[in-house]
């Protein structure tokens, strides 16, 4: 694991200010893992209803005696949740702690550079674009000014 260097900011390549963290989780670990990033203060997340294979497998069930009864695919949600680069190592290890079973299936993250961020109420771009009010970032800058 790559350890959190958040004033650095993480070595990863293509370097970049922003990044898309997309984990691929059983939908079941979807209410634990959302409720985990909102009380981190990770307030933008986008999921979807995918379905995919991997070492898990297909699915073994069988449908009225289909010769193609055997669906290869299983149902999962991918989580996509853009953050900037020092906010990502905090995002992939709430990930982890509120999807993983230890049982095969737990699913996969993909960490992908972002270019820029939009905000299309306003027509922010980059950092202002990124942030959100009462946000992560928000809520480490109100810590750092009480001590
Ligand atoms: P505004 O202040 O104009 O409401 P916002 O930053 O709060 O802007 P929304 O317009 O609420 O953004 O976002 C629309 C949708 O975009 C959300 O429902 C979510 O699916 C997605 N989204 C927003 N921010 C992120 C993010 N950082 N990562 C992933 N998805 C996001
Ligand atoms: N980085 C943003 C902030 O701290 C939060 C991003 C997000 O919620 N996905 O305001």
């Amino acid at each position: 694991r790559l350890p959190v260097t958040a004033a650095a900011g993480p070595g990863y390549l293509p370097g970049s200010e922003f990044y898309k963290v997309e984990a691929i989780i059983r939908p079941w670990r979807v209410p634990h893992v959302s409720s985990g990033l909102l009380e981190m203060g990770i307030r933008g997340v986008t999921v979807s209803d995918v379905r995919g294979v991997g070492a898990q497998g297909g699915s073994t069930e069988r449908h009225g005696g289909s010769e193609f009864s055997e669906d290869k695919f299983i149902a999962k949600v991918k989580m996509e949740i853009v953050v900037c680069k020092e906010q990502v190592e905090a995002v992939i290890d709430k990930i982890i702690e509120k999807a993983r079973t230890g049982e095969i299936g737990d699913g996969k993250i993909f960490l992908i550079p972002v270019s820029d961020v939009v905000r299309i109420r306003t027509g922010e771009r980059g950092k202002e674009a990124e942030r959100m009010t009462g946000g992560m970032s928000d809520r480490l800058s109100s810590v750092v000014s009480i001590s």
